[in-house]
């Protein structure tokens, strides 16, 4: 199918885009990596009447590694990202969940910016976001402001960004050296959708080899990314011999999956507790996910 007709703006600079953001007054859409909008406008579920491509804007595809974060730009790949050797070794978690998103020749294209502003329930990078307290910076023609994880994911493919707002970059803080991360999901085949997943986050006193905290968000089986505290039933714990049962039941029951032509909302509550009792394990004992 094709797209209903639009109008195609290029913009060099962030003002020139929140500026066409503004003039499209609420019938704009951001055009990013394309990958989840141009399917959108192919099926006719999408019909914005001006499309503002940043791909061109200068200034927005630097990926930064602080002390404290990697910050994102709105026009770096997901590829980028999983390749970025400072990024990975200052968060892990990053290409942990990266290489999960998708094919190749998608995360070449898709942005990790957009992903997040998309708000799939089933894309794993605004799991990764809610699960390291992140924000993403937002710029409209008279207006900045951050917005917080918590508060990005209103409902499934809706985020609190207006329509006139351009989100220019990601900041994933970056966690304690004592805690260690893990991403595990299942799909039907390689790169598609997960019917469940999950990234976790456990915090470890190394000397002592136990657990002290631990902190989970699952990808798929809710409509927006919830983090789930996991302390009081682990910490204490020894990281070579954790005792998930309690911890995937208070999980089990945070969440509530739907049926779906992939899987009954059953199995997919015991996907999810199958992914967590493996990532925190592997989180644990310091593992790469598999
Ligand atoms: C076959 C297939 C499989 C996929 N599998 C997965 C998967 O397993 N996991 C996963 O996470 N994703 C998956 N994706 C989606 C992919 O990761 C997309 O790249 C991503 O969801 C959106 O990024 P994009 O840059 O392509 O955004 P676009 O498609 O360009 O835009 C998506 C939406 O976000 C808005 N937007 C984008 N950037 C901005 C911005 N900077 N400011 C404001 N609004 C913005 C757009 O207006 C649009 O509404 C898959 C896609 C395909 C086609």
């Amino acid at each position: 199918m094709k797209p209903p007709p639009f109008r195609h703006v290029a913009p060099r600079t962030v003002d020139e885009a929140v500026t066409a953001l503004a003039e499209a007054d609420g019938h704009g859409k951001v055009l990013a990596g394309g990958q989840s909008l141009v399917p959108l406008l192919n099926m006719r579920l999408a019909a914005p009447s001006v499309l503002v491509d940043v791909n061109g804007v200068t200034g927005l595809d630097g990926i930064e590694v602080t002390d404290d974060a990697v910050v994102v730009g709105a026009t770096v790949r997901h590829r980028d990202l999983e390749r970025h050797a400072a990024a990975d070794a200052a968060l892990p978690v990053l290409r942990q969940a990266l290489v999960h998103v998708a094919h190749p020749v998608i995360r070449n294209r898709g942005t990790v910016v957009g992903s997040l502003v998309h708000a799939d329930p089933a894309a794993e990078l605004p799991a990764v976001l809610v699960l390291l307290g992140g924000h993403v910076d937002v710029v409209s023609r008279d207006d900045r402001r951050s917005i917080d994880a918590e508060a990005l994911f209103v409902a499934p493919l809706e985020s609190s960004l207006r329509p006139d707002e351009l989100a220019v970059s990601a900041t994933f803080p970056r966690l304690a050296a004592t805690t260690a991360t893990a991403v595990r999901e299942l799909a039907r085949r390689h790169g598609d959708y997960a019917m469940a997943g999950v990234c976790v986050a456990v915090d470890r006193d190394d000397e002592r080899a136990t657990v002290t905290g631990a902190r989970a968000v699952f990808i798929g089986v809710t409509d927006t990314p919830t983090l789930v505290d996991l302390g009081e039933d682990l910490a204490g714990q020894g990281c070579h011999d954790l005792d998930t049962v309690a911890a995937v039941a208070r999980a089990r029951d945070a969440i509530d999956p739907t049926d779906d032509i992939h899987a009954t909302a059953d199995y997919r509550r015991h996907l999810a507790g199958v992914m967590l009792a493996r990532a925190l394990a592997d989180a644990a004992t310091g593992r790469e996910d598999a």
